[in-house]
């Protein structure tokens, strides 16, 4: 029997046929194409979200990568930018997988569940992530990454919809699959500006970090040292 969670999730993946300016920029022929049409389209499927935004956030980082990252939403540093991951955030996760020989910006492909700055940061509500979804998972089936990273309790939340709630603590640097995502393997690991609000973190992710290293060398996924295999995916192919 289909749950409603998994109905809910599928029914995500859809979109409104006479939503002209999502079907443009689902339509994108390839990475670099759909970059630029979210960006100029003027998205207002989330009303609350449009008054304080500057930039559709579309992400940060390697379309062609392996991994891509999932945070939760832009922050003030991101909207003002139109650049995933770049404000204290986003400086702490660079810092981590560079300890662990990941760039972010040639490794990695970093994106979030909803393209514009909730006011105040506050987490998106579950209507603006169902409307952002068909957004994001045009970018995952375009990238095809060997890994997804879930960052924090949100990403988790929208992207693997039979996680228990309160299941971030259970699955926190751990692998696994989904079944909505054959062949791909998830990680989730915490937030960054969870570890800015709680350092004492600090140190049980460096044990999952530890581990991501492990499973890209045993895997022979590209990141640094050994992103050769890198060089022959480009955007759009
Ligand atoms: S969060 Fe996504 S769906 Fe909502 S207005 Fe922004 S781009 Fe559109």
């Amino acid at each position: 029997m289909t749950s409603n969670k998994t109905a809910d999730f599928k029914s995500s993946l859809q979109f409104d046929f006479l939503d002209t300016p999502t079907n443009k920029v689902l339509g994108a022929e390839n990475y670099g194409d759909f970059q630029k049409r979210l960006r100029e389209s003027n998205c207002q499927r989330c009303p609350e979200l449009l008054e304080g935004r500057t930039h559709i956030v579309v992400d940060r980082g390697n379309p062609a990568a392996q991994i891509v990252a999932i945070g939760e939403a832009p922050g003030e540093n991101e909207d003002e930018q139109g650049k995933a991951f770049v404000g204290r955030a986003g400086q702490l996760l660079d810092k981590i997988m560079e300890s662990v020989g990941i760039n972010t910006n040639k490794d990695m492909l970093i994106v979030n569940v909803v393209k514009c700055r909730p006011p105040a940061n506050r987490p998106p509500k579950p209507q603006e992530a169902v409307s952002c979804l068909p957004y994001l998972h045009w970018q995952l089936k375009k990238v095809n990454p060997k890994l997804i990273i879930l960052l924090g309790a949100t990403a988790a939340k929208h992207l693997v919809p039979n996680i228990k709630e309160g299941g971030m603590r259970e699955r926190v640097g751990q692998f696994f699959d989904s079944a909505d995502f054959p062949g791909v393997k998830f990680l989730i690991l915490y937030h960054p500006a969870y570890l800015l609000r709680d350092p004492r973190k600090k140190v049980e992710m460096w044990e999952h970090v530890k581990l991501l290293r492990k499973w890209l060398d045993e895997t022979k996924t590209a990141a640094i040292p050994g992103a050769a295999c890198l060089a022959g995916r480009q955007a759009g192919e």
